[in-house]
């Protein structure tokens, strides 16, 4: 079935003239305009309608929406100003980091004005001695760890998108990586923030400590997808460098020879730093590209990173190794060298790239599974690629049965829009099923709305609603984003499940 809100908001000339009145822009006025502009400067404020496009979309292209002004604060003061300024009017905005979310968590929707954060990318200080960090949002992730890099730290959470992605993207997403496994997600590693209230005052929640007395605020925020004001600092916790590493590759026959090496190493009690998969297709796309020499027949490809102390890491090797090979693994690489190592996470690294050459258009989903339950979800997403005629890759942080089947189309052919968007709904519901979620790290966005049902009860949605308008009681950070509105679900409430008691 046609979904409106996708014809409503695609880029399609035609239609677009339809997304202006579904999404209830308003004309900004001019006064408001200029007085934006003394606040942030000409540099600050971005209004040629071309110059606006770029920012229609996030990595989630199959939904798009121009904003009618983008405003770049360069500090925290000027943030408040801004949130002020649009408070008094009324006016709705939606912050925006680096624009690489993949569940269309920053379209502009009954928003007309965007608020971006790539103005704020200092960094502020480095405390190697209580590992700390306190950067503005904009600074991409990268970049934390390149300025703790001098003191022998990094920045733990390492989404595959780090180079660009900023912090408060990843705060709002609560972003995880290959390393999640181990070392866990960005919530586990934001000690404090800064948050701008949609009324324009600045907070502090959390703070230096690890534990501060009250409710933790500061984790409801992490998460929250940009629904309760702008995030625009952050202290961030440091982890110190691994004293030695090992990283292997293994090529095995199938994925269900991959999962079965994945279950064995975490049922032994071995917590790699990542474990992490690719599929046939994806393995032969990356082949493709690049020439690794993995054999045509490769049915799927792990990559197994060990950290530690080298007694342990080497110890822990050895039982990976006979475990792949166990497991069925047909050929395994080792790295011994750092050279060899990004070697060896090159093809991992690349695969979205090689992907691109498969076809004009593709969409990243995100679900969850139990580990355990890889085989049977591969196994539905093949059934589900059949049925919709589709091509569709994975690539996937394994030891977490965090997913991420890659649906390939030409966004030039609405039937195979509506396809993958069928498709995508399907995979979710079956993620939903197996005792999943419908996302792992990116979020519900404008994507998933209508599957939040599959997981939550209306009461649930209620509560949730009215913890976020503690923090924006007009709905206008934000809006039509994570929460189904009141008659826009498609999906069946799904009966909660019982906890064992
Ligand atoms: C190739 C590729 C690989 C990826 N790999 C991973 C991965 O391994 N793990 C993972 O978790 N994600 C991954 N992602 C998804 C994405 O990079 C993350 O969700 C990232 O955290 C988004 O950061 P961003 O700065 O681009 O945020 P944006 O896309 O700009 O925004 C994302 C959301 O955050 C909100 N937001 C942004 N900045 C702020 C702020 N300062 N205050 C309040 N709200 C804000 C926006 O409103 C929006 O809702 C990947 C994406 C790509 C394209």
């Amino acid at each position: 079935m046609t979904n409106p809100r996708v014809l409503a908001r695609s880029r399609w000339p035609g239609l677009y003239l339809q997304a202006c009145r579904s999404t209830g822009a308003v004309m900004l006025s001019t006064r408001l305009r200029e007085q934006l502009r003394e606040i942030v400067g000409a540099e600050g404020l971005i209004e040629p309608y071309e110059a606006r496009k770029v920012y229609e979309c996030d990595g989630y292209t199959l939904e798009r929406a121009v904003p009618e002004l983008v405003v770049l604060p360069a500090s925290t003061v000027e943030m408040c100003a801004v949130l002020r300024l649009l408070h008094r009017a009324g006016v709705s905005f939606v912050p925006r980091g680096a624009g690489t979310g993949l569940s269309g968590g920053c379209l502009p929707l009954e928003a007309p004005v965007m608020i971006g954060t790539s103005r704020m990318r200092r960094i502020l200080e480095v405390d190697s001695v209580n590992r700390r960090i306190v950067v503005e949002a904009g600074v991409a992730n990268l970049d934390v760890t390149r300025a703790a890099a001098p003191f022998g730290l990094h920045y733990a959470p390492d989404p595959s998108s780090q180079a660009a992605c900023s912090i408060g993207g990843n705060i709002a997403e609560n972003s995880g990586g290959p390393h999640t496994l181990k070392y866990g997600v960005t919530t586990n590693h934001v000690l404090g923030l800064e948050l701008v209230l949609p009324d324009g005052q600045a907070v502090w929640l959390g703070g230096w400590v690890d534990d501060v007395p009250g409710y933790d605020l500061r984790g409801f925020v992490v998460g929250s997808e940009g629904t309760c004001g702008v995030v625009t600092r952050a202290i961030l916790r440091l982890v110190r460098n691994p004293e030695s590493w090992h990283t292997a590759l293994a090529v095995f026959p199938s994925v269900a020879a991959a999962t079965k090496a994945v279950s064995a190493i975490i049922a032994v009690g071995i917590v790699p730093a990542a474990l992490e998969m690719m599929d046939r297709l994806i393995v032969q796309a990356v082949e493709q590209a690049y020439h690794f020499g993995f054999p045509g027949d490769a049915g799927a490809v792990l990559i197994v990173e060990l950290d530690g102390h080298p007694a342990t890491v080497q110890a822990e090797a050895k039982a990976v190794r006979q475990l792949c090979l166990d497991a069925g693994a047909s050929e395994i690489r080792t790295a011994a060298t750092d050279q060899e190592r990004a070697e060896l996470w090159k093809s991992r690294k690349r695969a979205f790239g090689a992907v691109g050459r498969l076809a004009p258009s593709y969409c990243t989903q995100d679900g969850v599974v139990p580990r355990t339950r890889l085989p049977e979800i591969l196994q539905r997403i093949t059934d589900v690629a059949e049925r919709y005629r589709l091509r569709i890759g994975n690539v996937f942080h394994a030891g977490d049965g965090n997913i991420h089947p890659i649906l390939l189309f030409d966004e030039r052919n609405p039937d195979e829009v509506q396809r993958v968007l069928a498709a995508g709904r399907e995979i979710l519901a079956a993620c939903v099923e197996l005792g999943g979620s419908i996302t792992g790290e990116h979020g519900v966005g404008v994507e998933k709305i209508d599957q939040m049902p599959l997981l939550f009860t209306p009461q649930d949605l209620i509560v949730m609603q009215a913890l976020r308008r503690a923090f924006d009681p007009l709905e206008r950070c934000n809006p039509g984003k994570i929460f189904p509105r009141p008659g826009g679900c498609v999906e069946v409430v799904r009966p909660r499940r019982q906890v064992p008691v």
